[in-house]
């Protein structure tokens, strides 16, 4: 046994057990410490001298939550979906002897206690929740392909009702105390410094150890299963998970099915129905992605997983920001939140103000929501200074540029700063397009240069792809990804190649989309099917919102620098027709593959049809939606063969989060993986015959496919 509960027994008769897991600053619960849960439960049941029990944890948390080190692997282990009950009907019956132990147990809830941790609060009698706002509750299991296994589906409607499980379960909405005091989730606040001994009092002087669900006549708050608001929560909640998860996600969909079952019938037997549910999902590919993208290698990306060794850990204190565009305005916006002095530079005083207007406007709308007072937002203002003179880069760390995508200006303003700035300072470009190793020529000091490619709306986007030029030295990169972690956004290391990885793979996205467009498929079809492979937005919609104008100008651009015709295929023309024929150059424009009016919501422009003739026989969904997926995985696994890509979790963690390719699928690659490469290259070379070369795939992924060499060994 592992001693991660310390076990007390005072003179008043209340065995007190400290979750803390040695050497760790959280505890995360794991089967040795739900066996070691189990035995002092019952040896606590069996002593005499024990009046009841006390939960609480030796950390600033209670417990943070399952630990999916061995969950992650489950898939590639092959664990069966049997196998998968087992280890969630283990958990149940821990937590279930415990409720019925014949004594009182209260949980202490001393901070945070999501997950697993909180199932294990549920399956006391009474809680005492520290009044303290990072004190939340909450599941976050269906956001990692999961649902609560550990009596969390069952326990959780028959404390709160349907409606409001269906908020923590299925939208993993987290609770801060005062919603869960009212919600009937925990029956008391205290100071965190005074839970134990709320606890404490609630066990000796009222001290009831039977559940509320195990009483003669008990029913369920807010109506039971048959009552017509019930009922309605089922129709809306079915209707709304269909339309959120375009059936992709099972994980919702399950914790669903387990709460409508598990309270149709027995405590007892709801407990074993979660248990099936969850064991399937944990058999299953997309928990894998799941865990692994979002959770497992994402941690580890905001770790700085890729941080050269050797360099000692840096911090930007001044930030310099060429141009206060759409992008800069961004950018400067989340550095001075990060306490960082910045210096907003465009070609007129104007232009810079209103690059800071646009940090003033974010800041009031959260005043308006209380996220922030008005000290805090003018502090933070007061962080940045609005120039047009390069004198004020003096003593930057850091310099950002992100002026209009022109090779031209971007050589300019490179050497008007390094003029200026130490020769320390570390000089990025978020150009969204040029090849950094060009753009670096104009440097004095390219091994200093590098790419830092945010994505806008920058404040709300959390991923920065990181490029590297054929110069870049190690301390360029461990300083830009040490000032990456400083503004807790999320990054991934690329070489350098035209379009570097994100902007190159989502536009095969869109020009797969237009391409359908030029054969014949129904504009909303092309619109509807994106979205339900899992897309975010529609082809067409998003190549109105970047506008055809900009796909139009690389698309010349890139057939200039390779030295190929323009346009060089079908969804090229299709761009080349609506902008230069037909002037539809995008949103922005006020007219694309859309209309804008200006008082009703946009729509499919009518006059698509007449240029691009819907064809008489549509194909089928599945097939669309296969051929989405599958180019931008194609071409990510080129990626991976021309090295712009060193590693596996940087192509999904950056699809996902760059770009927004479906989570379920764990990304790009993870996508290939979960078909199985052979399958995958199958598949290409049916869609080169059917739809073109570009779905050729090479020599090299015909090899690996031969060999069966998974991206992830
Ligand atoms: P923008 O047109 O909104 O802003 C560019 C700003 O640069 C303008 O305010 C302009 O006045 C200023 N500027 C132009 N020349 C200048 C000079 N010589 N000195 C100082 N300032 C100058 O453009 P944006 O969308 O913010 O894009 C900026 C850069 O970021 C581009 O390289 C673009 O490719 C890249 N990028 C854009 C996006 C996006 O979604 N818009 C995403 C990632 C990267």
């Amino acid at each position: 046994m592992s001693n991660t509960i310390n076990y007390t027994v005072d003179a008043d008769g209340i065995a007190l057990l400290t979750f803390d897991l040695p050497g760790k600053s959280m505890n995360v619960l794991t089967p040795e410490l739900m066996q070691e849960l189990d035995a002092l439960v019952k040896q606590a049941a069996a002593d005499d001298a024990v009046k009841g029990l006390v939960l609480t944890s030796g950390k600033a948390a209670f417990i943070a939550g399952a630990d999916i080190k061995d969950m992650v692997t489950a898939y590639d282990r092959g664990v069966t979906p049997r196998e998968g009950y087992e280890f969630s009907y283990a958990l149940n019956r821990t937590l279930r002897n415990m409720e019925t132990c014949g004594k009182p147990v209260a949980a202490a809830i001393n901070g945070l206690a999501l997950g697993g941790g909180l199932e294990v609060c549920l399956a006391c009698h009474y809680r005492v929740l520290a009044d303290h706002p990072k004190a939340v509750l909450g599941f976050p299991e269906v956001n990692i392909g999961l649902l609560p296994g550990a009596g969390g589906t069952q326990r959780t409607p028959r404390l709160i009702g349907f409606r409001n499980a269906a908020t923590m379960v299925l939208q993993c909405r987290n609770q801060k105390p005062q919603q869960a005091l009212e919600m009937g989730l925990v029956q008391e606040l205290a100071p965190a410094d005074q839970v134990v001994d709320r606890a404490r009092r609630w066990v000796l002087e009222e001290g009831d150890p039977i559940a509320p669900w195990d009483k003669k006549g008990f029913k369920i708050p807010h109506g039971g299963l048959m009552s017509p608001g019930t009922a309605q929560t089922f129709m809306v909640g079915n209707a709304l998970l269909a339309k959120n998860t375009r059936h992709n996600y099972p994980a919702p969909i399950a914790a669903q099915s387990a709460m409508f079952e598990g309270c149709a019938t027995s405590f007892d037997d709801g407990l074993k129905i979660e248990s099936q549910y969850f064991g399937t999902l944990l058999a299953g590919p997309v928990a894998r992605n799941m865990m692994r993208s979002l959770f497992v290698n994402k941690g580890k990306a905001d770790k700085l997983a890729r941080r050269p060794e050797g360099v000692e850990k840096s911090q930007v204190r001044k930030l310099g920001i060429l141009g206060a565009g759409m992008m800069g305005a961004g950018i400067a916006y989340v550095s001075a939140q990060a306490g960082i002095e910045v210096v907003l530079l465009d070609t007129s005083q104007e232009a810079a103000e209103k690059g800071k207007a646009y940090s003033e406007g974010l800041l009031k709308k959260a005043m308006e929501r209380g996220k922030t007072t008005e000290e805090k937002a003018a502090a933070l203002l007061g962080l940045i200074k609005p120039t047009t003179s390069y004198h004020d880069l003096a003593g930057c760390d850091l310099v950002i540029e992100a002026v209009f995508e022109s090779v031209k200006i971007k050589a300019d303003v490179t050497a008007k700063t390094e003029a200026v700035v130490p020769e320390s300072c570390i000089f990025a470009s978020n150009t969204s397009t040029l090849p950094i190793t060009g753009l670096a020529e104009a440097s004095e000091r390219p091994e200093q240069f590098i790419g830092l490619h945010f994505f806008s709306p920058v404040d709300k986007m959390p991923l920065v792809e990181v490029i590297l030029g054929k110069k870049t030295n190690d301390e360029a990169i461990a300083r830009s990804l040490d000032y990456i972690q400083q503004i807790r956004k999320t990054p991934i290391v690329v070489n350098d190649s035209r379009g570097f990885y994100t902007s190159r793979v989502f536009s095969t996205f869109t020009a797969e989309g237009i391409s359908m467009l030029a054969e014949g498929v129904n504009p909303a079809l092309i619109e509807n099917v994106s979205k339900m492979t899992g897309m975010p937005v529609g082809a067409l919609a998003v190549t109105d919102e970047v506008t055809l104008e900009l796909a139009h100008k690389i698309g010349k651009e890139t057939a200039a620098a390779l030295g190929r015709d323009y346009p060089a295929d079908l969804s090229q023309e299709v761009i080349q027709k609506m902008v230069e024929d037909l002037d539809r150059k995008g949103k922005r424009f006020g007219k694309g593959f859309y209309d804008y009016p200006k008082d009703a919501k946009k729509h499919l422009w009518a006059g698509l049809a007449e240029h691009f003739p819907v064809a008489d026989t549509q194909p089928e969904v599945s097939e669309l939606k296969k051929r989405f997926l599958t180019i931008q995985a194609l071409e990510t696994a080129r990626c991976v063969e021309e090295g712009v890509l060193m590693h596996a979790e940087d192509a999904d963690i950056g699809s996902i989060f760059g770009w927004g390719f479906p989570p379920y699928t764990g990304g790009t690659l993870s996508y290939i993986d979960t078909i199985g490469i052979r399958e995958f290259v199958a598949e290409c070379d049916r869609m080169a015959a059917a739809y073109g070369e570009r779905f050729k795939a090479s020599a090299w992924l015909r090899e690996r496919a031969e060999s069966g060499q998974d991206f992830y060994a």
